[in-house]
């Protein structure tokens, strides 16, 4: 057996074999995969094997067209079929709400590429006969959706590898995996121990016990899925013999997907009596078994099914599978280099192997190749989840995704299972003006404050909640009060040490600042792209304080522990500082009348030391909601004597408290950006504007320098523009796109209603050439054309007196 190789990939699941091939595709040939049975003896075998694009996420949807187009590819390489079936397929709408999504979906997928339609009923009746439309409003129909055969295509990813050099070692079961004080690793198998650069857990049904034995938990879980075969349909005979196939047929209302099998029918459910399976983790003689047939659990789809598809019930059974296969606690895949551990990758939690595989194997080739992909790949990045998570949070947050797996999902959802989990000080008070409570990063994040009478349940919505008139309200607090807000939800790091300040300017791409002053920065990865939008605060000489999105914690500290220097140190504090923001008119005087220190003289962008009330505190002025305001940050323990005294003081100045709703709102009126909207790994700093605190005069060579200057000396192709829309009672959310003159020209990057301006704002990314002042276009929001004006005018505050003053 080979005893050296640069990777080892621990799992030859459709995952697994992948990873392999994609690593072989961009270069790296000394790789070797470790199965302990055959290729294809976890959740791989007993998949039903279809494959579609529709994805919420639009980077993910991507992917799941890019893994369908590869079958084609793999086919040629190998010379082996992969039994594909481009039948098409199409998702049914029986409400309005569904039918919204679907529209919502279409738009995305102009911009995309992705040739999707909307179908009427009676297209839905020709196209797919065994189909009862009673009831439905229309549906979405993909030309790209289809299936193939699992286990085919998992031996023509193995061939495709095996034939660019990488090794398969099956029988091969992985008892221990060691770190070496170097990083890399000894894999030690029941056929001798393999020394290896990198590790990639693709363990799939076992991906748990792998981890632990890196001493690592991963956040996932399985659950227990289960098809049923049907004998032969005349109806699908009849097509067969006509020489036709019959589309898949996606039926949301009844949680189900049917297709073709042979001369009959399949279809699998996502029954909301389900079942997690392996608590105590998955056995290691488990393996080419089934789960015992369970008709108790799927009762109910099965009698809606019968109703949709009543061909299904004159059919009857052939055979049932009944399998398990692991999720996220949000449905998306666990990829990427493993935060605090060196050469350690996941590819685990892939639900859909066969819609996602090709893509995950893809990204984290370009990752373990390149350093970074090639686009965002934040939703399936193993770093959207902290150390916070435990098997306790993961298991129900795990079991609420498969139930809603044919769920309407709404931009504004807040989704209930395992909540609330991790708590400030100010959970209960807040709890008692009212607070709508959101979810970030495992933590409550007050969203906005309902008044006694109005409900404590945000309505979730495509168009207008009723959340409307709270936001409204809280704007009108800040606007022409004071409004205050926690700092909570702030990722906070400390920097400290002689070279600090030289680690940052190496790190950041713009000013470090002097003590006592901030400043922005945009952080770059080495290509350029947006991977952190922070502000740094120079506490002294050797002391920095960062602020950046507060879900990206371990995706920066991965990055920040990557880019380590000797003689500084970076601590993540996001949960040791917390404390207050206060913005409006009225904030320096709330301030004042707390503290002795001189508020009046702490300027724009400065920072400084004082004591409020009994409270040590990190004073910094700025304001997300581009008003004159202040950050106070204090250690937890303080902040509910922070609280009584600033909402005490406040009371006389028109304080009220703001949530989330409030603060995207009121941003919106300076048209700034948002993490993971306008700033995140897919755009660069000059398509959105960051470039203007890119500090080019700077010596220290910071990482992305190249790519900036290059992008300097081109111009970008593509800008951010804030556009005013005509929006009726539907706001932009995102990625709607921007039509220009007739043409699909750009899409929106988040949007919503400027309840200060009484305006609905879009930010969109359009070519360059096009963005001048006063452009008209047309924004589709729900499948309506939507006239827009481009405006360049911040709808508050234009000249920065009152935030500057
Ligand atoms: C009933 C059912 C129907 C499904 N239908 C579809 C569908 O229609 N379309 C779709 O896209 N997806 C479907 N899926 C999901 C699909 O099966 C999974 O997404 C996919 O199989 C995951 O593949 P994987 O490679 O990550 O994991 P797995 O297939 O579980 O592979 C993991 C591999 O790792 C090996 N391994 C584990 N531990 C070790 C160790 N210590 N040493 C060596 N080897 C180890 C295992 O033996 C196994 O072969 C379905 C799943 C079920 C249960």
């Amino acid at each position: 057996m080979k005893t050296t190789t640069r990777v080892a990939v621990i799992g030859g699941g459709v995952v697994g074999c992948s990873v392999l091939y994609h690593l072989t595709k961009l270069g790296w040939s000394d790789v070797m995969l470790i199965e302990r049975s055959e290729l294809t003896s976890g959740s791989t075998w007993h998949a039903a094997g279809g494959f579609h694009t529709l994805n919420g996420d639009t980077n993910m949807a991507a992917l799941q067209g890019y893994t369908i187009k590869l079958y084609k590819e793999l086919e040629e390489i190998t010379g082996l079929s992969c039994g594909l079936h481009h039948v098409g397929g199409v998702t049914l709408a029986d409400n309005r709400d569904r039918f919204d999504m679907l529209l919502a979906e279409r738009a995305k997928h102009r911009y995309m590429g992705l040739e999707t339609e909307i179908v009427t009923p009676e297209e839905i009746a020709r196209i797919a006969p065994v189909t009862n439309t009673d009831g439905i409003l229309g549906g979405l129909y993909d030309p790209l959706d289809g299936h193939l055969d699992p286990s085919g295509t998992t031996h023509a990813y193995a061939k495709a590898a095996r034939m660019a050099g990488a090794v398969i070692e099956t029988h091969c079961h992985v008892h221990e995996t060691n770190q070496r004080p170097d990083g890399t690793w000894d894999v030690v198998t029941a056929k001798g121990t393999i020394h290896a650069e990198h590790l990639v857990n693709a363990a799939g049904l076992w991906a748990r016990e792998v981890a632990a034995m890196a001493g690592i938990y991963l956040p996932l879980h399985p659950m227990e899925h289960q098809y049923i075969v049907t004998g032969e349909v005349p109806e699908i005979a009849a097509i067969i013999d006509a020489g036709g196939e019959h589309p898949h047929v996606m039926d949301p209302a009844g949680e189900s997907y049917l297709r073709q099998e042979g001369r009959g029918l399949c279809i699998g459910f996502y029954e909301q009596p389900c079942r997690s399976w392996a608590v105590d983790g998955t056995p290691w003689n488990f393996g080419h078994e089934l789960l015992p047939d369970d008709f108790d659990k799927i009762e109910d789809s099965i009698e809606f099914a019968y109703r949709r598809f009543p061909a299904l019930g004159r059919a009857g059974v052939k055979s049932v599978i009944h399998g398990p296969f692991t999720f996220a606690p949000d449905g998306n895949p666990l990829v990427g280099p493993v935060p605090g551990l060196r050469n350690y990758w996941s590819a685990c939690a892939v639900m859909a192997g066969f819609s996602q595989g090709g893509g995950v194997g893809l990204m984290l080739a370009q990752w373990m190749t390149a350093g970074e992909c090639e686009r965002d790949v934040s939703a399936m990045d193993v770093a959207r989840y902290g150390d916070w998570i435990t098997p306790g949070y993961t298991r129900p947050k795990v079991i609420e995704n498969y139930q809603k797996r044919f769920s309407v999902s709404y931009p504004n959802e807040e989704l209930p299972a395992a909540r609330p989990f991790r708590r400030t000080p100010m959970y209960d008070l807040f709890d008692q003006h009212g607070a709508v409570w959101g979810h970030q990063y495992g933590l409550e994040v007050a969203n906005y404050f309902a008044k006694d009478d109005e409900p404590r349940f945000e309505t979730p919505s495509f168009r207008r909640s009723n959340a409307f008139a709270a936001t409204a309200r809280e704007v009108k607090a800040v606007r022409e009060a004071v409004g205050i807000n926690e700092v909570q939800n702030f990722g906070k790091y400390l920097v400290r040490g002689a070279a600090a300040r030289a680690w940052l300017d190496r790190i950041m791409a713009g000013t470090i600042p002097q003590p006592g002053r901030l400043a922005l920065n945009p952080m770059l990865s080495t290509m350029g792209r947006i991977i952190g939008d922070f502000t740094v605060a120079c506490r002294d000489e050797t002391t920095f304080q960062l602020t950046a999105s507060y879900g990206a914690q371990a995706y920066h500290m991965r990055w920040f522990e990557q880019n380590a220097q000797a003689g500084v140190s970076i601590e993540n504090i996001s949960d040791r500082l917390t404390g207050f923001q206060i913005a409006g008119p009225k904030a320096r005087d709330v301030l004042a009348a707390c503290t002795d220190a001189d508020v009046a003289g702490l300027r724009f962008m400065g920072l400084m030391h004082a004591s409020v009330g009994m409270v040590d505190c990190l004073i910094q002025r700025v304001s997300f909601t581009g008003d004159l305001g202040y950050e106070i940050y204090c250690d937890p323990m303080a902040q509910r004597s922070l609280w009584d005294l600033l909402w005490r003081e406040g009371q006389a100045h028109g304080m009220k408290p703001f949530g989330m709703r409030a603060m995207m709102s009121l941003r919106l009126d300076k048209f700034f950006g948002a993490w993971l909207h306008e700033y995140g790994p897919d755009y660069t700093p000059a398509e959105t504007g960051l470039d203007r605190f890119i500090r080019f005069s700077k010596q220290a060579d910071f990482i992305g320098r190249a790519a900036a200057e290059a992008e300097r000396q081109s111009g970008p192709a593509r800008r951010l523009a804030a556009f005013e829309v005509t929006a009726g009672d539907t706001d932009v959310n995102a990625y709607e796109p921007v039509w220009i003159d007739g043409k699909v020209q750009g899409f929106c990057t988040s949007g919503g209603y400027s309840h200060h301006a009484g305006k609905s704002i879009a930010l969109a990314l359009i070519p360059s050439q096009m963005a001048r002042p006063g452009l008209e276009a047309q924004i589709e929001i729900l499948g309506e054309m939507r006239p827009a004006r481009l405006i360049t005018t911040p709808l508050f505050d234009a000249d920065g007196a009152r935030m500057r003053g």
